[in-house]
């Protein structure tokens, strides 16, 4: 007689989720017998409260899921057709190896360009062995600016990255505005300190060009045109210094720079601001006027003011809101942004001996690997990112991927867009299958991350991967790490005072100041004077009108829409891509719908002098008017012709820590 099945038993594993998200949330992992059943929330991590977004409570179905990767292959179609043969580790790295070397001895180490950003984004996973070998080997460095970076920059000219008002102390203000981000998408587990801030008496105001989960229940909601956010921000300025409402002790004693803002300022009235803007100059006012007089007041400052040709002043004019105004040194007042830098963690294996070699801005990988002004990239090493659908000028990037004369490598967990144009590609494992940290940029949480399962497939590390070529290429040296825990323990030992002890102890730290520093309490800025640079003179150069100097709209009668690419709830940048989804729709006002007689659910074209993308229109007053938006993060399968929003996408920079400009995109919509 057969035996009934016994199901295998049920065990659960506590780990870290340490996706490109600012809420580090803490995972309990349940498995049954050595598969994952279920994900959900861990309490290690208090701010994340015991839940987790459905972008990875579905985790597994990237794991396991018919696009995953499972063994190492080189190409044997053309380039772009995704036509592959299976081979072993040996075989694939040997020839990895190779071409790596053939590359430096033919052109020089700078025809190799290692091309990264967030796409598992532990702290292991990036700028660690990798940094290892592209140093040694005098690559080509990579200046990830695709996000954060005008921000990253407007944060540190002006603080030197001080510690941002944590999740917990939203209850404690009174204001909050919520400056391009949507937390109802990334970093949802600000929503409900958002919610208690709102039950407390807090008025909430977001600006946003769309009428997000959160400007949907803000008690204003300022519908921006993109890339006016810095006029915006500086007839408040206006306002506050105009009308003796500038706390005038607080920039004397701990600002500089405050006259040069104020000068700056002054050309923007608010009915300037509303010409530019398009928001009706008495909202304007009652905003500035709020600002003025509510306190404690908090301005959480978002990425998405970011992506165009004024993102860096536009961050650094909201950033400059709270010295202005006179808002910090209360619980609950100042501002939020990333938290990055809090712990005090150094890479410091980055800034080893090798000569530093060229830079290469990733947006403009596209024309690097067409038309070169220097080096041409000969071997391009593709790795935590998915390049043909997430950076600018698309149609570029993807005739610079279907170049016969570059060797292309992709180490990726699924076969993405950018796999299909690989020499070779190679299997990584993901955050589920081996050892990191979690990070929190957002919530101030620290945690180790382990592996719930063996890796799938022959997936490796890229830890166990870029130390093996190391070893390969002769680069080796005698403390050199050897995989993921090896790493892990030897980074413990350099972090700052107890924190790698506790981590080894307990797998998570606890943060400074209980989590929560008061800015002009418990924290101040980074400067070397320890004052607020109000107008940095490094700033001040690299912006093409100075700092604060406005850019006009890129728009034309042909190309009159703006087109924006917020982030959704299905996919964390493109990572989650593969998974089936929704129909993908480009939203726009009924008014601009109207005037080009597309109803909602119409086939339309968006198009402009770059390329267009051809799907489906939904009608709605969601977005504001003259502006669409698609979502960001799309794979080329999500639309009838296989582009998305990126091919519409200029590679220009903005102002300041040469962004990417995605929202000065301009285009226009017609029915097919
Ligand atoms: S992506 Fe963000 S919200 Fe989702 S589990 Fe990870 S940290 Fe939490």
């Amino acid at each position: 007689m057969p035996r009934p099945a016994v199901a295998p038993p049920e065990t659960t594993v506590e780990t870290a989720c340490p996706l490109d998200c600012p809420d580090a949330c803490s995972l309990t992992v349940t498995l049954r017998g050595r598969r994952i059943s279920k994900i959900d929330g861990g309490t290690a991590n208090e701010v994340t409260r015991g839940y987790i977004c459905a972008k990875v409570r579905h985790f597994d179905r990237r794991v396991y899921g018919e696009d995953r990767l499972q063994f190492p292959a080189i190409r044997r179609g053309a380039k772009g057709a995704g036509q592959f043969r299976r081979v072993t580790w040996d075989d694939a790295l040997d020839h990895v190896a190779e071409k790596l070397e053939q590359a430096r001895r033919t052109d020089g180490a700078e025809a190799i360009l290692p091309l990264c950003y967030g796409g598992s984004n532990g702290f292991l996973t990036q700028d660690y062995a990798d940094a290892i070998l592209f140093r040694r080997l005098g690559a080509s460095r990579l200046l990830r600016t695709v996000c954060a970076a005008p921000t990253g920059a407007a944060n540190m000219g002006l603080y030197g990255k001080m510690g941002s008002v944590a999740y917990q102390d939203y209850p404690s203000a009174r204001l909050i505005l919520i400056w391009g981000v949507n937390p109802g998408v990334s970093g949802i587990h600000l929503m409900p300190y958002l919610k208690e801030a709102r039950e407390q008496g807090a008025m909430i105001v977001a600006i946003d060009p769309r009428a997000t989960t959160v400007a949907r229940q803000a008690d204003i909601h300022l519908a921006v045109r993109p890339g006016t956010d810095l006029v915006v921000a500086l007839a408040i300025h206006r306002h506050l210094f105009e009308e003796g409402l500038a706390d005038e002790a607080f920039l004397a004693e701990h600002t500089t720079g405050a006259d040069a803002l104020r000068e700056r300022a002054e050309a923007w009235s608010f009915e300037r601001a509303a010409d530019v803007s398009g928001v009706p100059a008495e909202r304007l006012r009652q905003v500035a006027d709020l600002y003025a007089r509510v306190s404690p007041a908090l301005v959480k400052c978002g990425w998405g003011l970011e992506r165009n040709r004024n993102g860096g002043s536009a961050a650094a004019a909201v950033l400059a809101l709270p010295a202005v105004g006179g808002k910090f040194g209360v619980r609950g007042g100042g501002y939020s942004m990333s938290n990055s830098a809090t712990w005090g963690i150094e890479r410091a294996w980055l800034h080893d001996s090798e000569p530093a070699s060229r830079a290469v801005n990733m947006n403009h990988v596209g024309r690097e690997l067409t038309t070169p002004t220097g080096t041409p990239v000969r071997a391009l090493f593709v790795y935590n990112c998915n390049p043909a659908v997430t950076l600018p000028d698309q149609a570029r990037v993807l005739q610079g991927l279907a170049r016969e004369d570059v060797f292309t490598v992709v180490f990726d967990q699924v076969l993405t867009d950018t796999a299909l144009y690989a020499d070779v590609v190679l299997p990584a494992t993901t955050f589920l299958e081996h050892y990191d940290y979690s990070k929190g940029y957002g919530s101030l949480s620290l945690q180790l991350g382990r592996p719930v399962i063996e890796p799938v497939g022959e997936s490796r590390s890229n830890t166990d991967v870029f130390m093996d070529l190391v070893r390969r290429m002769n680069l080796s040296r005698e403390d050199d790490p050897s995989d993921d825990l090896d790493t892990m323990l030897a980074s413990l030992a350099g972090m700052p005072d107890t924190t790698g002890d506790e981590l080894r102890a307990t797998w998570h730290a606890t943060p400074p100041f209980g989590g929560r520093p008061v800015q002009f309490g418990d924290v101040f800025p980074k400067t070397a004077d320890r004052k607020v640079h109000l107008c940095p003179e490094a700033l001040d150069r690299e912006a093409p009108r100075g700092l604060y100097g406005y850019q006009g709209d890129p728009g034309s009668e042909r190309f009159p829409l703006a087109l924006i690419s917020p982030a959704s709830e299905r996919t964390i940048s493109s990572t989650l891509g593969e998974l089936p989804r929704p129909d993908v729709v480009v939203e726009m006002n009924p008014a601009d719908a109207e005037a080009r007689a597309i109803d909602d659910r119409d086939d339309v074209r968006v198009f402009n002098s770059q390329g267009e993308v051809r799907l489906r229109a939904r009608v709605t007053a969601l977005v504001r008017p003259g502006t669409v938006s698609m979502p960001k993060g799309i794979w080329r399968r999500h639309t009838s012709n296989g582009w998305t929003s990126n091919v519409l996408v200029p590679d220009s920079l903005t102002d300041l820590g040469g962004g990417a400009c995605f929202n000065d995109a301009r285009v226009n919509v017609e029915k097919v």
